[in-house]
């Protein structure tokens, strides 16, 4: 098994931080606090200094610094997920994605499949 080699690609690194962050985009609530919106903007911020792979980080800081994140509302935080990922994907040649379908790809975790009702939101 792949993963049992303890070794991880850039690929791979890369599909779960996409799914962490546009889970958290999608999780994000629509009128958040003060410290919501400064711990979001503050993690990209991280992100694009302890990402670790270091030409991506590199990269990633570049495409924040013309793009400044918006994380005034989950939508407008969404949005802008998708919009940086588009840039990631261009540079790296492959398909743009269409912003009007990502809340179809991606939504608020699943807890329910763990029979799991509860703390799965940042309300519960
Ligand atoms: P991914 O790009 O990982 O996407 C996963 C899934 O997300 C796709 O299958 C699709 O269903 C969905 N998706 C695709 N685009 C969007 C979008 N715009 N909005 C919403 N959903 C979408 N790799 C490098 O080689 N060089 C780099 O410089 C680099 N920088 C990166 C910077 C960051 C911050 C991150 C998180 C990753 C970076 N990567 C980089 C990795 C790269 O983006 C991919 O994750 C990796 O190449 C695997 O690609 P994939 O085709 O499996 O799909």
């Amino acid at each position: 098994d792949k993963a049992d080699t303890g070794r991880t690609s850039r690929e791979d690194l890369g599909r779960a931080t996409w799914t962490f962050l546009h889970t958290l985009a999608a999780q994000f609530p629509e009128e958040p606090t003060r410290r919501q919106e400064r711990d979001a903007r503050e993690l990209i911020g991280i992100m694009t200094r302890l990402y670790p792979c270091g030409e991506c980080a590199r990269h990633f800081e570049e495409i924040v610094r013309k793009n400044p994140p918006d994380c005034t509302s989950g939508l407008e935080l969404q949005r802008w997920m998708c919009e940086v990922h588009n840039e990631v994907n261009t540079s790296l040649g492959k398909p743009m994605f269409d912003c009007a379908k990502t809340s179809q790809r991606w939504s608020r975790l699943d807890c329910d499949g763990d029979g799991e009702l509860t703390g799965c939101s940042l309300e519960d």
